[in-house]
């Protein structure tokens, strides 16, 4: 019998511990019969991390904002990402702009 990846990490190294299912890399344990399909969006890095709400990453190349005056510095850090349907699917604040949308391809998770 065969035991899912980690949902969070991707480990291989899951193992059972009663109802639950524990990762020993990252330490999350879930019930797989909660499981049942993966829910909200995989939103990938430019190393193709997965994303999630609140994690913070860095902006891996200079990016033109549409009506600002100046670019958004590669290495500027974003905290408290969200992640949203779409083409530009991180909603986040970006210090010295204000609200805005990236793409995730141009970010990398901060770990
Ligand atoms: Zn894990």
């Amino acid at each position: 019998m065969s035991l899912p990846n980690c949902p969070k990490c991707n480990s291989e190294y899951v193992y059972e511990d009663g109802v639950l299912l524990v990762c020993p890399e990252c330490a999350y344990e879930w019930n797989p019969e909660e499981v049942v399909e993966e829910e909200g969006l995989v939103v990938l890095d430019s190393n193709g991390t997965r994303l999630a709400d609140g994690d913070t990453v860095t902006v891996i190349k200079d990016l033109k904002v549409k009506g600002a005056p100046k670019d958004i510095k590669q290495g500027t850090r974003v905290k408290n990402i969200r992640l949203v349907e779409g083409d530009h699917n991180i909603d986040c604040k970006v210090d010295g702009f204000g609200a805005m949308k990236l793409k995730s391809e141009f970010v990398k998770k901060l770990s």
